[in-house]
């Protein structure tokens, strides 16, 4: 089910004509931004960036097919490489008026991964690169500085060694090594003072750190650390390259569905350093606020500091509005540059930037990551601005991110009564409560029991994107709004708080203080990732601004701007939409909430939903028990009236839109009391014996629920339950067009397979309706038509058609009878199955086009063949996921159904595949 195209095949290796090395600086580039595919995200806006005279450190990206091939010839690199990138080091040297390896004026690079779409923090950076103890002295000469010059090197080899050497923890090792040898040499040198900080180690200090990793290096891996530029070079690109295929790389392509051919780039870029004193450091900004869509200049800073100190979340930086105070005149550069790259890219922009000695320069841009919230905003107020239209807005926003604006927020009341405990930076939007696990194993384990779960972290590092995917919400101690955490989570529409600096974590003991209070493993905390405030226990969350002002009705759109933009998105998706959207509803209130949110009928009421509320559950087991038609007459009669007012309400809430309302299909398990206990209460209450129940529960047992004694099986082995349900319906149509209000029945029969089992059905639903309208003195205009959910029913649609108005997919049990795997058990051996890649996404989840779909095309292409105008569309769980609502309108279905929430994000997704024609 893929949904992103491949990339080309990497063109002949051995053709010396393909240009694998794209240098830019000085305003000249040899890329540009739209070669995403072969320079990467980054580097193909880096040379962008350099042609629009942004200021852009000079550099090279190596592109895409390079990776491509590397995987394909056994880690190796096309015969051409070399010369080329030999070329561009010449080029960046004279750029830069620095040259590799000089004992004067020494080039240092940054060597980096960027791949088509951007995984942050997923693969390996080196930076510094070109150092070693020759050139290092020249740093420290030129800057001035011998302390910033060793802290360099040793971070270099830090880098270096654990990336490209491979000098990691080993089992059985807590610490990482390198880190080891840091705290070692701060016992010796500060014996009394056991938590000093780095910054304390001075240059001669910092100078034997370098030797001590280089003796380090060579103890775990029997080389030396190399000190040639061109040999360190080589190993850098080798491990972007290999990182690729590191495991949380390719846990989140899975995630992300982002296809395994595509590779990585690796770009080169001469270094700046954020890191020589007060009049320097490092940010990440967005040109707008990426959770809410406020037009500001929002991000972050650190004063002397390089880039990875700001993502990594290790220090927390300061608000990038604080340089207004601190460096006013780079802060007017970077409202410059935030108009200029918005102007050009027509897009909110996450950038990257160093502030070398007061000069500013752009390491990065690309398009922001966002929330659901900003995502709206912010392409609404974008068309106003008239920097893009209407259509790139509906194009753009993930339809799925929709469904973050209907999540709800917490009770304002149960706030009000439970203390803030503490407050950390809002990261990621929307309320979250649940249990809280302190490492991403043991909250996966405690999701996968069922439990509602908060990751807690000190700081969270991509490898706990497994935990991340698993919690309710996110919370760290460290880290600002643009770590990695953070990026991550608001992507996955995850709550999540950072930088929470009060929390004490004790990873040792589970445990958690704060203020005076432990919370441990498996209490409850609640956090607020609008606000960035944790609440103790459990809060009571209450709707959003949408559903109050859709539902609840006791919000205005005047009072609510999140609204009004959403609204006015909703009706540029609806202009452009060809697919109609209807309702999954069962309830007359149900039904009045998917009007709400613009559903254009009800696709599907199951109709034996309608039972589980009061005694009506006890009427449907007294009918299912029933030992004959007597008896299931009886307990007929007493669902009659209830389906009747509940088939009346859904007409009366939908004002002549139509309804299609499905004979019942219980799975018998869902319905029969199965203990001992229940089944003596529903004894007592229908006056028979307990040990009667349980025999007759005993003779309805079925090995195979799913596939045993429901759907049209139930009205073909008992037509008096279809006529009862018939009534009911036309009874209903009755009374409230009788009342004024226009009706539009449809009546739909399930599981059907062979064509008579429809035919017997049909004839009884018009025997009933003409009996209904003779005795109301009537005229009552209905449909009927059927279910096509098993894989029969599509192969022979085109007999089924000659008696069926309508199809409608049911793509839960097509998906279940075609892929022969139970909707209820396939939950124990899918997951393995997406990590094989034997299916890329939950097949119950998104629809399976290549197979379940290719029986959707067979039965509209026969339905269509004997009745050229059959009414076609979708109920399954399917018709409210984007990328199978997409599949919908290829398919030329007239209309989606889908549970009353989603239905805003299959009115996007309509639209975008509208737009896609
Ligand atoms: C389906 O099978 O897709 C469907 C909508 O019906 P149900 O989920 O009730 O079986
Ligand atoms: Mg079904």
């Amino acid at each position: 089910m893929p949904t992103k195209s491949k990339s080309p095949k990497a063109k002949k290796p051995s053709s010396k004509s393909v240009k694998y090395v794209y240098s830019f600086g000085n305003g000249k580039a040899d890329g540009n931004g739209k070669m995403k595919s072969l320079l990467g995200g980054k580097g193909a806006n880096l040379a962008e960036m350099t042609r629009i005279r942004l200021p852009v450190p000079s550099g090279f990206t190596i592109s895409t097919e390079v990776c491509t091939y590397f995987y394909d010839h056994n880690r190796t690199y096309p015969p051409a490489l070399e010369k080329q990138i030999d070329e561009a080091i010449h080029k960046l040297e004279a750029s830069m008026g620095k040259k590799f390896g000089d004992a004067t004026n020494p080039l240092l690079v940054a060597v980096r991964s960027g791949a088509r779409d951007s995984m942050p923090g997923m693969m390996d950076t080196i930076l510094n690169l070109g150092l070693n103890d020759r050139t290092v002295r020249a740093l420290a000469e030129r800057s001035r500085n011998e302390r910033f010059a060793y802290d360099c090197y040793r971070r270099f080899l830090q880098m270096y060694g654990d990336v490209v050497m491979g000098v990691q923890k080993r089992t059985g090792e807590e610490h990482e090594p390198f880190e080891v040898v840091i705290e070692e040499l701060k016992k010796e040198l500060f014996p009394n003072d056991p938590h000093v900080s780095d910054t304390k180690l001075d240059a001669t200090a910092l100078r034997t750190l370098t030797d001590r990793f280089r003796k380090l290096i060579r103890e775990r891996t029997g080389k030396d650390f190399p000190e040639d530029p061109r040999e360190q070079l080589r190993g850098a690109v080798g491990a972007v390259f290999g990182s690729w295929n590191n495991e949380r790389a390719i846990i989140y392509r899975r995630k992300y569905n982002i296809p395994h051919e595509w590779g990585t780039a690796v770009n080169v870029q001469a270094m700046v350093f954020g890191n020589t004193g007060n009049d320097s450091g490092s940010g990440v900004s967005f040109t707008r606020d990426p959770a809410t869509g406020e037009k500001v200049l929002y991000g972050e800073f650190l004063l002397n500091a390089q880039g990875e100190d700001v993502v990594a979340g290790v220090r927390t930086p300061e608000p990038v509005l604080q340089l207004k105070v601190e460096m006013p005149e780079v802060y007017r550069q970077l409202q410059d540059v935030r108009h200029t790259l918005e102007s050009h890219f027509h897009d909110m922009q996450d950038f990257e930037f160093t502030v070398e000695q007061g000069r500013l320069f752009m390491l990065q841009t690309r398009n922001g990551k966002r929330t659901g919230f900003a995502a709206v905003r912010i392409a609404v107020e974008m068309v106003k601005e008239k920097l893009i239209k209407p259509d790139d807005a509906v194009r753009r926003i993930p339809a799925d991110s929709l469904s973050q604006l209907l999540a709800p927020v917490f009770d304002s009341n149960a706030r009000k009564t439970t203390q803030v405990i503490a407050r950390g930076l809002p990261a990621g939007p929307g309320a979250a409560s649940g249990k809280i696990y302190f490492s991403a194993n043991e909250a996966e384990s405690a999701a996968q029991r069922g439990e509602k779960v908060l990751l807690v972290r000190i700081e969270t590092s991509p490898e706990d994107i497994r935990g991340m995917l698993a919690a309710e919400g996110i919370l760290t101690a460290r880290g600002g709004v643009s770590s990695h955490a953070a990026l991550v989570a608001r992507q996955m529409g995850k709550v999540c708080v950072c930088g929470a600096s009060e929390l004490q974590i004790d990873y040792s003991t589970n445990s958690l203080h704060v203020r005076g209070q432990n919370f441990r493993k498996g209490d409850y905390l609640s956090i607020d990732g609008t606000t960035g405030e944790i609440f103790p226990g459990e809060v009571k969350t209450s709707p959003s601004d949408i559903v109050r002002v859709l539902i609840d009705k006791d919000l205005t759109p005047a009072e609510s701007p999140i609204y009004r933009v959403f609204a006015q998105l909703m009706q540029w998706a609806d202009q452009r939409r060809k697919l109609e959207v209807r309702a999954n509803a069962d309830q007359p209130d149900q039904v009045g909430h998917a009007v709400a949110f613009g559903a254009q009928g009800v696709g599907l009421c199951r109709t034996e939903h309608m039972f589980f509320e009061g005694d009506r559950i006890d009427h449907v087991r007294e009918m299912i028990l029933a030992e004959n038609a007597d008896e299931r007459g009886k307990a007929l009669a007493k669902l009659l009236p209830a389906q009747r007012s509940d088939f009346a309400g859904i007409f009366k809430a939908l004002k002549g839109l139509p309804a299609t309302i499905r004979f019942l299909d219980p799975p018998l398990h869902e319905f029969i009391p199965h203990d001992e206990a229940s089944q003596r209460d529903l004894a007592e209450k229908l006056g028979i014996s307990a040990d009667r129940v349980a025999r007759r529960v005993k003779e309805l047992h079925e090995f195979n629920p799913m596939l045993g004694h429901r759907g049209c099986r139930l009205g073909i082995v008992y037509p008096e339950i279809s006529e009862m349900q018939a009534r009911a319906v036309f009874e209903a149509a009755a009374e409230v067009q009788a009342s004024g209000i226009k009706v539009r029945p449809e009546i739909m029969i399930p599981l059907v397979g062979f064509p008579k089992e429809l035919e017997l059905q049909i004839a009884l639903v018009h025997q009933v309706a003409q009996k209904v309208q003779k005795e109301r003195n009537i005229k009552l205009s209905y449909l009927v038509g059927t279910m096509i959910e098993i894989p029969r029913a599509c192969v022979v649609a085109d007999e089924i058609a000659k008696s069926a108005q309508f199809f409608s997919f049911g793509t839960n049990d097509l998906t279940q009878t075609t892929l022969g795997m139970s909707r209820d058990d396939a939950g124990s051996f899918l997951p393995r199955y997406q990590e094989e890649e034997i299916v890329r996404q939950n097949p119950f989840a998104v629809l399976d086009q290549g197979g379940v779909g290719k029986l959707m095309e067979t039965a509209v292409k026969l339905g269509r063949s004997t009745r050229k105008d059959i009414k076609l569309g979708i109920c399954g769980e399917h018709g409210g996921e984007p990328d199978s609502v997409k599949f919908c309108h290829r398919l030329g279905l007239a209309y989606v159904s889908c549970s009353p929430f989603r239905l805003p994000v299959a009115r996007l997704a309509a639209a975008q595949a509208a737009l896609k024609e």
